[in-house]
């Protein structure tokens, strides 16, 4: 039974003590107090159905009961050390992160959010290159620092200050609202409805995207004058946004020819949430240089990181890099255990399953009802486009996708919602 403060209690508090610019969900807030597995209870003891994880956060489920064992055990045995001695945690953890990546990406920094990883990814990079020059995707969310709000291309999330220097956002290859298209979806179960006509092996509208890239090169950089490009795998924030087949390869050979180093933000696409490969990058054929990761890697513990291969990492070896928090006993126990329950509980498979079983059902709705503009994703990782019209893919309007999100709410399920025009479902559950 639920005693703590009332709802009017909270809100006051809200309204005065708390960030103004934090937004609520829905026209009257949900106040939840506890969470197990997929489910979400508010306070007034109504159970909800979470399809959005604390967004794409909570990944092996709420209050996972081996993690709050592992927690315990933890806790009373030792809760911080500094990084300048050793502790046991975060040299196994080390190991078994580093272990799940390919090649020589082996050196790991552990730190306290995706913001944080991606501010390490840009001084990792221009450290390494000794170029200063960074590009990222218009419609991207890389985070909320000075550095990384410069990296994120979404106005919702940019002030009214000068931007960091040296970061150009360039066209986004969305397949389904972008000037081309594309053919993400020609090898998986879906087809997306906007898609160009040509074939895999010969995608123009990846060939265009990647023009925009080679431009970058003519007009703002200096030709092999790259740090580093920034991707999601698949754009999350964004509203689920997937790019042209090739488009990331074709990328990475680019940035190779600039002297840049490619940078993958797996905050929402890692840990196995696109069921076929462990980390998004994977589908798109190629190995980046640094790798970002947060939020399921803790399942709602305050922990992120950086791997790179070591060459890179020596680049930082000629100052003292120092992060109190990051790697603590306590996220490194949280890190492993999530790592324990993905390879226990399959949960990788579970998300190609499940979602590849999701996606064929919503495709199906889609053909039924003119208002789903596109249904896309892989895995648990799921967009689904609202839109007033599907031949020229408007944008739902505001008002109608609130009253749609309500309803769901009434109906016990929370689901996330996106996108540059706030009209993408995004659903992104515990993978369980
Ligand atoms: N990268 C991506 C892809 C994200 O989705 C987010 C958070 N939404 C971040 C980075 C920033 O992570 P954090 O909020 O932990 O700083």
């Amino acid at each position: 039974k639920y005693t703590g403060p009332s709802f009017e209690t909270m809100s006051e508090i809200r309204k005065t003590r708390l960030n103004p610019a934090l937004t609520t969900y829905y026209g009257s807030p949900l106040a939840f107090h506890q969470g197990h597995m997929q489910w979400l209870f508010d306070i007034n003891g109504r159970r909800y159905l979470d399809m959005f994880g604390g967004i794409c956060t909570v990944s092996v489920g709420h209050s996972h009961p081996k993690i709050t064992e592992a927690l315990h055990k933890q806790i009373q045995k030792l809760t911080h050390v500094s990084n300048v001695y050793f502790h046991p945690k975060i040299h196994e953890y080390a190991v078994r992160l580093t272990e799940k990546f390919p090649g020589n990406l082996k050196v790991v920094y552990f730190v306290n959010s995706g913001s944080e990883a991606n501010d390490l990814a840009v001084l990792m990079a221009r450290s390494y290159t000794k170029n200063f020059d960074i590009v990222t995707l218009k419609n991207a969310y890389h985070g909320m620092t000075y550095q990384t709000m410069g990296l994120t291309s979404n106005t919702g999330y940019k002030y009214k200050v000068p931007q960091a220097p040296g970061i150009h956002n360039i066209m986004n290859p969305d397949v389904y609202r972008g000037l081309w298209g594309g053919t993400h979806c020609r090898d998986s179960p879906i087809q997306t409805s906007r898609s160009c006509s040509c074939s895999v092996e010969n995608c123009e509208a990846k060939d265009k995207y990647l023009e925009q890239l080679r431009d970058i090169f003519k007009y703002n950089v200096r030709p092999g004058g790259l740090a580093a490009f920034f991707a999601e795998s698949i754009q999350g924030v964004g509203g689920t946004v997937q790019f042209p087949k090739g488009y990331i390869k074709g990328a990475y050979k680019l940035v190779k020819e600039h002297g840049g180093l490619f940078i993958s933000d797996e905050v929402q696409t890692g840990f196995g949430r696109t069921g076929e490969h462990f980390w998004g990058f994977e589908m798109h054929g190629i190995e980046p240089d640094i790798v970002t990761m947060a939020k399921s890697m803790g399942n709602g513990f305050p922990l992120a990181a950086v791997v790179t291969r070591p060459e890179i990492a020596q680049a930082l070896a000629s100052s003292m890099h120092f992060n109190t928090f990051g790697g603590n006993p306590l996220a490194c126990t949280v890190g492993i255990t999530v790592l324990d329950i993905i390879e226990e509980e399959q949960l990788q498979k579970n998300c190609l399953e499940i979602g590849t079983y999701f996606l064929k059902e919503m495709e199906k709705l889609k053909a039924k009802h003119s208002i789903i503009g596109d249904v896309r994703g892989k895995g648990l990782m799921l967009g689904v486009e609202l839109v007033e019209d599907d031949k020229n893919a408007s944008p739902l309007d505001s008002k109608r996708f609130m009253k749609m999100w309500e309803k769901t709410r009434d109906m016990g399920l929370i689901i996330g919602k996106g996108g540059l025009f706030g009209n993408v479902i995004r659903i992104k559950p515990p993978i369980v």
